[in-house]
């Protein structure tokens, strides 16, 4: 990567499109910024520079933009203001690469129609992660494209932790433990490295408490297992999603209460979790704020789900050396923290009260007492850097 050069990173959901863009060998942070409102409401597109000063803004008036427009409009949007630097690619999160992918992949129109078969496994991100994968390969073909999935770390987890316990006949559907927030754990397996070099080798838990959580335990930076499995609704409770249900619970909404697929749908994804069992808002702000025993419950019932994982993961690796927090919740909730670590007193975790009420978003720190037998750290999740990295790697590469 030359000075000049510049990767670009697109973080697709169902109704926005979240832009970052990295220059040069280092990959600088330089601008993000967002198109959101798609399909409902008026769209918006903002911009920040990398000192979070303001680089753009539109809104617009009657139909909102689809993510095809929102692409034109990016691209657009790009040939007029990034003059001076040169897109070498442009890299895009992608929720499942299913059995296949282990790794970044190039993308074009025929990857891109094999991704596309992967919809019933992601029906709910897929399709909008494609879709500006679509949009440049119609709009800019000339720029290479590359896909970083959610899956792909997880790929090196043993047989056993991808297992059901169902027949093979099931399973060789595809109907297996994938795991998801991949990109996330890689960038903290590739920062213990550099923060704690004492622990490249080792056994560590890593929990990205954002809208989505998921926990991972990682062995000398490889996912060993994760609480995430088929889909993005297991393991912990969320913003909205249930977290780890007893399936004979499903065919009771179905059986019993004559819940249709797409109730249960909505139950289990828009409102549990959180929201559900406080019955008051998904985000974790707004329930530390609250003295409703109902948001005390829910953040009790978060808390104590994550002690229950960090056993069973901690039992995958045979011991555990480093706890990680990250995600929006890991990152900013000192309460949170003291409360996991606390309940972890029995793994040999000492929390360091002031390091934890200090430690924050600006930066990776320890939150563990020098003398404690598993140490504690936040690191601030960098999905958007990760998938620079690869995309950056990928086309100097070719
Ligand atoms: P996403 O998974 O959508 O990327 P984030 O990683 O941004 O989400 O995490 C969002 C969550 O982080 C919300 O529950 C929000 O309340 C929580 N959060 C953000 N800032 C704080 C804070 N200062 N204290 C407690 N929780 C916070």
């Amino acid at each position: 990567m030359a000075p000049n050069d510049a990767v670009v990173v697109i973080n697709a959901g169902s109704s926005s499109i979240k832009f970052s863009l990295f220059h040069g060998a280092a990959l600088v942070p330089a601008l993000k910024g967002k198109v959101e409102n798609l399909y409902a409401g008026r769209t918006r597109f903002t911009a920040f520079d990398a000192a979070g000063r303001p680089a753009g803004e539109r809104l617009w008036d009657g139909t909102p933009l689809d993510h095809e427009q929102a692409m034109a409009f990016l691209i657009d949007h790009a040939g007029e203001h990034l003059q001076g630097l040169h897109v070498r690619a442009v890299g895009h999160r992608i929720v499942h690469g299913g059995a296949r992918y282990s790794g970044p992949q190039r993308l074009d129109g025929a990857v891109l129609e094999e991704l596309a078969a992967l919809t019933p496994l992601a029906p709910l991100h897929l399709p909008h992660n494609l879709a500006p994968v679509r949009a440049v390969l119609a709009l800019a073909p000339q720029v290479p494209q590359v896909g970083c999935f959610d899956t792909a770390f997880h790929t090196a987890q043993p047989p056993l932790a991808q297992a059901f316990a169902l027949p093979p006949a099931i399973t060789e559907r595809g109907i297996r433990r994938y795991g998801f927030h991949g990109l996330s754990y890689e960038y903290i397996a590739s920062r213990v490295t550099d923060f704690a070099p004492h622990l490249a080798g080792g056994r560590v838990v890593a929990a990205h408490l954002g809208n989505g959580a998921s926990m991972c335990a990682m062995r000398s930076g490889r996912s060993v297992a994760s609480t995430m499995g088929f889909t993005a609704v297991d393991g912990l409770p969320m913003g909205t999603r249930c977290g780890a249900l007893d399936p004979g619970v499903v065919l009771y909404l179905i059986d019993e209460l004559g819940m249709d697929v797409a109730a249960v749908q909505r139950l289990l994804y828009q409102e549990s979790g959180l929201l559900g069992v406080s019955g008051l808002s998904a985000d974790m702000r707004t329930l530390e704020a609250s003295d409703d025993p109902r948001a005390r419950l829910a953040i009790d019932l978060l808390v104590y789900r994550i002690g229950r994982e960090l056993g069973s993961l901690t039992a995958a690796l045979g011991g555990l050396d480093a706890l990680v927090f990250s995600g929006g919740i890991g990152e900013n909730s000192v309460a949170l923290r003291a409360a996991v670590c606390r309940d972890a007193a029995w793994l040999g975790l000492a929390l360091d009260e002031e390091a934890n009420a200090v430690a924050g978003a600006s930066g990776i720190s320890r939150i563990s007492a020098p003398a404690s037998k598993v140490e504690a750290w936040v690191v601030p999740a960098n999905e958007e850097l990760m998938i620079a990295r690869h995309a950056a790697a990928l086309v100097e590469e070719a």
